[in-house]
């Protein structure tokens, strides 16, 4: 039976059911003018609401009018059958509907067959003392009548209000799933849209402590060897936003619903952590910092890419309903598919950046390679052009190299070169572009840096290099560099290859007055352009 039938069928059956009490018992149908109309009126309105579309019937304030005025009608009713009893009639349907509503339908018969009872044992008291007063001897047939016409409007009515009642709990219900189901999806656009690991963590725990309203939340990954680590939590989250990438380990024993969830990889909702065996071992902790209900929900990620993850969620108030431990297990396992885009992605980055760092690094000084270098140099130089930027180049050999190879070995030359590659590189800025040349040659690109700045530093990294001593043999190594300056750009060449041979021109230089000193060159004139040699330091 639909709504609407049951609300007509229910209003049909009170109509009849009062104007047959009218008619046996009381100053017949047309008797007392109020009873008349507001039967006249139920009747009415009742053919009325036929022709009414369904929709009308949900449920809305307006039937609750409605019922009012039900109640009103057949209390009326009762009322004017004169009977002693009338005014009890006045709570009975109310009282009928409201344990229908509450309890459901054993409340609904219990209160049915008690109201029921007590009414016709209070009317029949009522008609004996009447008639020991002197009136007449109680009618019984007809209190019998008038209590059983009354349980049974009684029950019909209870049975309407439990109906509403389940229809209106159901939409409330479909209203509260589409409610989650909207938010649900927000969760996962949210959780979409990034392809980082760790903002990922944090946007997860954010998201789920708001649609559960949970008051910790966090993630908890756990070793092959079952250690814990909180990688992220909301407390931590709240206080420091970048400590999403913060870690704390954490001793299992302190966490027995973590190793239950664990062991059977199923969500775990612990409703209140007072009365449960599983947490009894740590109750005082969990008194301690306030938490009541917890909820433990595996990340499952396939296969197992990032280890074992644990959404672990609590509330100091309230408990963990069965619809938060289905929301949670949602939402973990879109975050499950999302963690496991972004650690995919992350691999293939770090992939695709080692094999890009193969690709432009010496393999012995971990310093940009020559291929690395040139590439640079054409892209600055054009840069420094088109704006008119300064552009500096050093380039440095180690002097008598070839000694160092003949007296003490390959290798020796080779860890000379790796720590010579180290101090030059701690002289030199982020923006700076170190690179092997070649054997034992390197270059400096400096982007932004006019001839003076080139110098001066190219005279600091002369005296680093002097620093360097190298045990060899129980000796103590040392070495020094010549180093060729060449300044271009704004001023200079228009061929980034002639800063290139102008920086060599004064490392020949160096050499040639003795080593161990800094040259300059400028890059040989284009027509139009002035170029200028210098010497300036040995
Ligand atoms: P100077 O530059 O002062 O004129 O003398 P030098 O002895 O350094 O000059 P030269 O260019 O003749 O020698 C460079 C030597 O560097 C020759 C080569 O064997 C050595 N060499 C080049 N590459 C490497 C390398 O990767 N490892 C080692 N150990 N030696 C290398
Ligand atoms: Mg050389
Ligand atoms: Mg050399």
């Amino acid at each position: 039976m639909d709504r609407k039938t049951l609300i007509l069928n229910f209003r049909w059956l009170t109509l009849l059911l009062a104007a047959g009490l009218v008619q046996l018992s009381g100053p017949g149908l047309f008797g007392d003018a109020a009873l008349t109309t507001a039967l006249v009126m139920l009747l009415g309105s009742n053919l009325i609401l036929h022709a009414g579309p369904a929709p009308l019937f949900e449920y809305r304030p307006h039937w609750f009018l409605l019922v009012l005025f039900d109640l009103f009608l057949v209390s009326v009713a009762v009322q004017r059958l004169g009977a002693a009893d009338g005014e009890a009639f006045f709570l009975y349907l109310p009282v009928v509907g409201l344990a229908a509503c509450i309890h459901g339908q054993p409340g609904l018969f219990a209160t049915v067959a008690v109201t029921a009872g007590v009414y016709g044992g209070l009317s029949w008291l009522d008609l004996r003392a009447a008639a020991l007063a002197g009136g007449a001897a109680p009618d019984i047939s007809g209190l019998a009548f008038r209590s059983a016409m009354l349980a049974a409007m009684g029950a019909a009515f209870g049975y309407m209000a439990q109906r509403v009642r389940i229809q209106t709990v159901g939409q409330q219900l479909a209203e509260a799933r589409r409610r989650d189901l909207e938010m649900v999806v927000r969760a996962n656009h949210r959780l979409g849209a990034s392809l980082n690991q760790g903002e990922l963590l944090g946007e997860l725990i954010r998201t789920m402590a708001e649609l559960v309203s949970a008051w910790r939340c966090s993630v908890v990954h756990l070793d092959a060897d079952g250690q814990g680590t909180i990688l992220v939590s909301r407390e931590i989250l709240a206080a420091d936003e970048r400590a999403a990438t913060r870690t704390l380990r954490i001793r299992m024993a302190d966490y027995p619903e973590l190793a239950q969830a664990t062991a059977t990889g199923q969500v775990l909702r612990l409703s209140d952590v007072a009365d449960n065996p599983l947490t009894a071992p740590v109750r005082g902790k969990l008194a301690q910092v306030g938490i009541r209900s917890l909820l433990v929900v595996p990340l499952t990620l396939g296969d197992r890419v990032l280890g074992t993850l644990m959404l672990s969620l609590a509330k100091r108030r309230g408990i963990f309903s069965e619809r938060d431990a289905h929301v949670a297990e949602l939402v973990a396992n879109m975050a499950a598919g999302a963690l496991k885009n972004a650690y995919i992605h992350e691999t293939l980055e770090a992939e695709r950046h080692s094999l890009h760092q193969l690709a432009v690094t010496d393999p012995l000084t971990s310093v940009y390679n020559r291929r690395f270098f040139d590439m640079r140099l054409e892209e600055e130089f054009l840069l420094a052009e088109r704006h008119s930027l300064p552009l500096s180049l050093i380039m440095l050999d180690v002097d008598h190299f070839k000694r160092i190879n003949d007296s003490h070995g390959h290798t020796v030359g080779d860890k000379v070169l790796v720590e010579l590659a180290r101090v030059v590189g701690a002289t030199l800025r982020q923006t700076d572009c170190f690179a092997r040349f070649g054997g034992e040659e390197f270059v400096i690109l400096m982007p932004l840096t006019d001839r003076m700045g080139a110098e001066s530093k190219a005279e600091e990294i002369r005296l680093a290099v002097k620093e360097i001593t190298l045990p060899v043999k129980g000796e103590s190594l040392r070495i020094s560099v010549s180093l060729g300056v060449s300044s271009g750009g704004s001023e200079g060449s228009d061929q980034s290859v002639s800063l290139l041979q102008a920086a060599d021109r004064a490392v020949y230089a160096a050499k040639r007055a003795g080593r161990d000193q800094v040259r300059f060159r400028a890059p040989r004139a284009t027509p139009g352009r002035a170029g200028r040699e210098d010497r300036v330091s040995g």
